[in-house]
């Protein structure tokens, strides 16, 4: 047994099976990521820069310049050795060290294997229905992802989200699609040229996990943020619908509305949409057959 200070029943486990990623934060319990309650893994790193995004921190790697060191008002942050380190004890979880760092990052991303990431959550499994695994994008570190679902599932009995921005050819992780309980995915806008000017990156490959894990039934959920005037929400709505029902996804479908909050200044004052025209795009989705429509 690896030792852990929560006497944690996590085996060890073989080298090849045990990959490190890295991850943003561990969050032991939430009620809004998934059903039940959850535990969520949040990965670093994502590879579209969404406008809108609520946690730009999770974007990139630490690239460790050092700036966020003296902003920290608990002196949790220090330098050593041309690297920035993180002291979990001393840290208020103020947050400030992420509004400082000008690259997307943050100082407290940490080095992780499966092992100590399934030892940190272990005292909390009694009481939480599942993982959720999000991001960043947590797609792009394949093989922790693969290795942290599989061995939630068979060795802990717990079900696995994987909350996506659909950019990985999930066909080709079929390892992973088959231990995972579904996915929640993003369509951010259904016309390529607005998806890539909403996200600095294509939606060819989200199109086809669309169809891909709908027709398998591992769908879960599809989220749309609606800014109005950033990209047409209608289509969006109407095609991803249209996608839904033509595969038999049974996935409900979340319309939500855009926020300011977490978002970064240049775009805090993007437009929200009111609450009519909310009701509007869900009552499209209704129509076209989704069954489960949801308005947040
Ligand atoms: S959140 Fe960042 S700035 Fe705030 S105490 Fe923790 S390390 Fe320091
Ligand atoms: S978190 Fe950002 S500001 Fe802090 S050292 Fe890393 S890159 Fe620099």
């Amino acid at each position: 047994m690896v030792e852990s200070k929560y006497m944690s029943p996590v085996p060890d486990t073989p080298a090849e099976d045990n990959p490190t990623g890295l991850v943003a934060k561990i969050l032991p319990s939430s009620a809004v990521d998934g059903p039940g309650n959850r535990a969520v893994v949040f990965l670093q790193g994502c590879d579209f820069n969404c406008k809108y995004c609520h946690n730009p921190e999770t974007r990139s790697s630490c690239i460790h310049c050092g700036l966020c060191v003296p902003a920290c008002p608990a002196g949790a942050l220090s330098v050593y050795e041309g690297k920035v380190f993180w002291d979990s004890e001393r840290c208020t979880d103020c947050g400030t060290c992420l509004q400082v760092c000008p690259h997307s990052s943050s100082p407290k991303a940490q080095t992780l294997t499966v092992t100590e990431v399934l030892q940190r959550l272990s005292r909390y499994f009694p009481f939480i229905r599942g993982l959720t695994i999000s991001g960043g994008e947590c797609g792009l570190q394949a093989a922790f992802l693969t290795s942290l679902v599989r061995r939630a599932r068979k060795i802990h009995q717990l079900g696995s989200l994987i909350d996506t921005n659909g950019s990985t050819d999930y066909s080709r992780l079929s390892e992973l699609v088959e231990d995972a309980e579904g996915f929640m995915l993003d369509v951010k806008a259904w016309d390529g040229a607005e998806h890539r000017a909403l996200t600095g990156a294509p939606n060819d490959m989200v199109l086809k996990n669309l169809e891909y894990l709908g027709r398998l039934g591992m769908l879960y959920e599809v989220r749309t943020v609606v800014v109005p005037g950033l990209f047409n929400a209608e289509q969006t709505v109407c095609e991803v619908s249209r996608a839904l029902v033509s595969c038999g996804s049974r996935a409900r479908y979340k319309i939500i509305a855009f926020r300011p909050q977490g978002v970064r200044p240049q775009y805090r004052d993007l437009p929200q949409p009111d609450r009519k025209e909310l009701v509007k795009l869900a009552m499209l989705a209704r129509s076209m057959g989704v069954q489960e429509v949801v308005m947040v």
